[in-house]
């Protein structure tokens, strides 16, 4: 450990709001690091100096330029302002690998980089030779690695005597960085990695395995998301190995940053309001049915979703359920993902003008407006890792309705007659991933709207919930603590 005593710990990850974000993945990878320097950590961040970040940050300092495996890079250092007067120190990888604009992984039709292996294999070297305080006099003593782009991290450490500890967190299983064997040989890894108890993965390389063989710790984004992945059918293909690093795996809920998501000081609401004012909804609510092109009148049932448009997201059963609910239902949609869902969304939308409405793109203003004006918040994923647009829901007085997986199973408590009547209801939960049973799940919601006083109750309910990081940023402390290398033999 430094002098001081604090624990220095390097979180590496390849997007962090508000620098560049495509997912709940920037969310966590912006507000954890605040929150656990809040906690005595000395917790610093590793970006790629894509051009979003380097323009969102200054000054930036050069620190040192240098070549690992012949790749050129120029480490970038940068302070980030958090609410108040905090700073978080933040690394950037300067390289031509990282300088392209849009996306951080995929060219406009939506293509992943060819070069997404090589990208990120230059990242991780560099992140490995940082926290090793090879590349300048500050190292840590735990790096915490993110998802497939960081997975070689505990891997490239994990060859070194001295060490710094490990942690790796899963945010979404199902994207595990697969590289084909041509392409795998020239990233000069070690050729002890290609076999199956190391990160070969049916004949390819995967990089997501270097953090789930290698790192002292893994980490999911939720309780039930630990267990699901160590099962056939939420383990992509990756369960039994789960299953063997069961011992160190477990699940730590995300929190949310309860600065930038507070519907009493949103800049992008149209009517602020908290638990005390709740009827200003009705403002956000016309304010978003204008938006939309929806009918402006403030009786329906007015149903929102916001996320990337993929199949773990269930747009098909949103889709599936559009004709098994009531004319006076509405619905507004905002994403971007898929051009099979665009369309799908376009159409129904053409097909059920004032009543339906869908919004193509990325739009973190729109988003915020979203949890501000409906009444009811949508989230039927086929898996859900933790899913922070559910917790946005619950903090800005939006009942959500969310299919029983991962993360959402874990923090919305359903309307059944007891919890209602115990006053622990905050949303309405469905088991089947069908069309049908969401469907079913918005009749449901739809009489406690009618009804009010449940609604209102659900919604004052819910916004009490405390979701802010500090619990959850204790835990991640405490495991930094047990991995750090005085604790190891
Ligand atoms: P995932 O990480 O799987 O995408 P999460 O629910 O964890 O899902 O996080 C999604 C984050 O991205 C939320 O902050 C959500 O508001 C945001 N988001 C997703 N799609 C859009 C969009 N089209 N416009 C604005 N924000 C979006």
């Amino acid at each position: 450990m430094s002098s001081g005593g604090r624990i220095r710990v390097l979180l590496a990850a390849s997007e962090a709001y508000p620098l560049i974000k495509t997912g709940g993945l920037a969310d966590v990878v912006g507000a954890l690091p605040l929150a656990l320097r809040r906690l005595g950590v000395d917790a610093r961040l590793l970006l790629p100096a894509y051009p979003a970040a380097r323009a969102a940050l200054s000054p930036l300092r050069p620190l040192v330029t240098t070549a690992l495996h012949g790749a050129q890079f120029t480490l970038l250092r940068a302070d980030l302002p958090g609410q108040g007067r905090e700073l978080l120190p933040v690394y950037l990888l300067e390289s031509s690998a990282f300088s392209r604009p849009g996306d951080p992984y995929r060219d406009d039709s939506g293509r992943d980089w060819p070069d997404n292996p090589a990208r990120f294999t230059l990242f991780c070297r560099a992140a490995a030779a940082l926290a090793l305080g090879r590349l300048v006099s500050w190292q840590a003593d735990v790096v915490h690695a993110h998802d497939w782009q960081t997975g070689l991290l505990p891997a490239l450490l994990n060859v070194e005597t001295k060490r710094p500890g490990s942690v790796f967190t899963i945010h979404n299983l199902a994207y595990q960085g697969l590289i084909e064997p041509g392409a795998a040989a020239a990233l000069m890894l070690p050729e002890a990695w290609m076999s199956a108890d190391k990160l070969e993965f049916y004949g390819r390389l995967s990089m997501i395995k270097g953090g789930l063989v290698f790192a002292d710790r893994l980490t999911t984004v939720s309780p039930r998301y630990a267990e699901e992945i160590k099962t056939e059918a939420f383990g992509c293909g990756l369960d039994g190995l789960l299953r063997h690093r069961s011992g160190v795996l477990s699940g730590i809920l995300n929190g949310i940053d309860t600065e930038i998501w507070n519907p009493a000081k949103d800049p992008a609401l149209a009517a602020t309001f908290d638990a005390t004012s709740l009827p200003a909804r009705a403002i956000n609510k016309a304010a978003l049915q204008s938006e939309f092109g929806l009918r402006v009148t403030p009786e329906p049932l007015l149903l929102g979703l916001v996320g990337r448009l993929v199949e773990q997201k269930g747009v098909d059963l949103l889709l599936a359920a559009l004709d098994l609910l009531p004319a006076d239902v509405q619905i507004a949609v905002l994403g971007s993902g898929d051009a099979s869902h665009v369309a799908a969304l376009q159409a129904a939308a053409a097909a059920a003008p004032g009543r339906v409405a869908f919004r193509a793109g990325y739009d973190e203003a729109l988003a915020h407006l979203i949890q501000g004006g409906v009444d009811a918040f949508l989230v039927p994923s086929r898996f859900e890792p933790c899913g922070l647009t559910q917790l946005y829901a619950l903090r800005y007085g939006a009942v959500p309705i969310v299919r029983a997986v991962g993360g959402l199973a874990d923090t919305v408590v359903d309307a059944s007659p007891a919890n209602l009547a115990a006053g622990r209801a905050t949303g309405v939960v469905f088991d089947e991933a069908s069309g049908a049973a969401l469907a079913a799940a918005v009749l449901r919601a739809l009489g406690l709207y009618r009804a009010a006083e449940p609604w209102r109750q659900m919604q004052l309910t819910g916004m009490a919930a405390d979701h802010g990081w500090e619990t959850s940023a204790a835990a991640y402390r405490d495991l930094y603590h047990e991995v750090r290398p005085t604790s190891r033999p």
